[in-house]
């Protein structure tokens, strides 16, 4: 843990005004407690749409703190206001929810729990995407906030979100009401942690923040047989193959080169035994993409080239083609982005605040952008410095979210997370009321 006096150093050290230093110093005040958190939420993850114990953790300490807290919107999400004065209404979010993953950290808080998982598969359960950082960060802030009212005014919504790993919760929240028994906001805001940037930075990225992610099954049909008489049967696996290489040239031959356009094949069963020609094989891809015509124009592809695929075969019937699962990319208002980039330079100092390029990665958080509010998803660094270095320098990588190695370098990048937080929402809510918040004017990006 980093003391206050080092803190203070670092800032004075990074150059920072006197203003952020005040802010440093009362983000040093809320820090041991965010720290706390954070290892208590490591240590006891649960599990995309399960995580009562989490949240009831994050109401109770939201609740004390004089916001008006209420539970299981849409599952298990939490939503907490703080009402002080006419102005704005701004919405912060984190997500609750862990993975089922085993944690291999070897740190000495690393989790152990298991649970059973919704297929009733015995898994280790590990914050290997870093919400529990997030969640830490967002009592922080909202403790800052909350006891530092004389600088702000405006409605504060907070929200723990569920289930984002399986992008369901942000839906489910805006289905219970979110937007309509709660204070409608004006903008919303998040942030990720992640380890390629360093700990103690931000990356901002505007207009388009991550991929359209689209999963696909295909079920191909064909007629079992012997295995030693292909003449009476009609192979699926065979269609199978072929199909998969077809698929390989929607990127390569049909999408405009340089447009973002990935298709991938991650699984395909069939069959049971060598000597037996089965009925059917199944496979599972994911699509993902930046804009949303060239989305429609792959999963057109996907349907033409597994029909015809099957045709050519002479299957007794057509594919099967189903959209299980699906985000749309996060889109992040420029000028919203441009207005925000200003005060986290004033924060955090205009070193550790970076452009980023779009990840190829997608979430949920694009379901509160598209109710026609203008959002920032902001980029955390997560990484030691020298460890990130030194894996730049080999032209190797540190363990990216979902490994079981994921470990965010903490105190550096909990402190820069609630600056970056408080830093945003004072930017937000100073404004007087009434005043139009700087925007690009739509939600969502232009469809092309
Ligand atoms: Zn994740
Ligand atoms: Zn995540």
């Amino acid at each position: 843990m980093m003391n206050r006096g080092a803190g203070i150093a670092l800032a004075l050290a990074a150059g920072v005004c006197p203003a952020a230093l005040a802010a440093t110093a009362e983000i040093e005040a809320v820090y041991p407690a965010a720290h706390s958190l954070y290892l208590e939420l490591h240590q006891q993850p649960e599990l995309s749409g399960h995580e009562e114990q989490t949240a009831a953790k994050l109401a109770a300490r939201l609740r004390a703190l004089g916001y008006q807290v209420t539970e299981h919107v849409g599952g298990t999400g939490i939503v907490a206001v703080l009402r002080n004065g006419p102005g704005r209404t701004v919405l912060l979010r984190t997500e609750l929810d862990a993975l089922p993953v085993e944690e291999k950290t070897g740190l000495p808080y690393a989790s152990k729990v298991r649970a059973k998982d919704d297929a009733g598969n015995d898994v280790g359960v590990g914050h290997m995407c870093g919400h529990d950082l997030h969640m830490s960060a967002l009592v922080a802030t909202a403790t800052v906030m909350a006891k530092s009212r004389d600088t702000w005014h405006g409605t504060l919504v907070l929200i723990g979100q569920p289930a984002e790993e399986t992008v369901s919760g942000a839906e489910r929240m805006v289905k219970d009401g979110l937007f309509t028994r709660f204070p409608r906001p004006d903008v919303v805001l998040a942030l990720h942690v992640a380890n390629d940037l360093a700990a103690g930075k931000v990356g901002v990225i505007p207009g388009i923040y991550d991929t359209n992610a689209d999963s696909v099954r295909i079920t191909i049909f064909g007629k079992g047989g012997h295995g030693s008489a292909p003449h009476t049967a009609i192979d699926p696996i065979v269609i199978a193959a072929r199909t998969i290489l077809a698929l390989q040239t929607i990127a390569s031959r049909e999408v405009k080169p340089g447009e973002m356009a990935v298709v991938t094949v991650g699984y395909i069963r069939a069959g049971t035994k060598n000597n037996i020609i089965p009925d059917t094989a199944e496979m599972g891809l994911t699509v993902r993409t930046f804009k949303a015509d060239v989305r429609k124009q792959i999963l057109a592809a996907i349907t033409r080239i597994a029909n015809a695929e099957a045709q050519a075969a002479n299957a007794p019937r057509a594919p099967l083609i189903e959209r299980y699962e699906g985000a749309d990319a996060v889109y992040n208002d420029p000028a919203l982005a441009a207005h925000l980039r200003s005060a986290l330079v004033g924060a955090l100092g205009g070193e550790a605040v970076v452009t980023r390029e779009p990840f190829t990665a997608s979430e949920d958080f694009s379901v509160f952008v598209e109710q026609g509010i203008p959002g920032l998803y902001l980029h955390l660094g997560g990484a030691d410095p020298q460890q990130l270095a030194a894996a730049e320098a080999a032209g190797t990588r540190l363990p990216s979210n979902h490994s079981a190695l994921f470990a965010p370098d903490l105190d550096p990048a909990l402190h820069t997370a609630i600056a970056a937080e408080v830093a945003m929402l004072r930017d937000l809510l100073s404004a007087d009321a009434g005043t139009p918040v700087p925007s690009s004017g739509a939600g969502t990006p232009p469809k092309s």
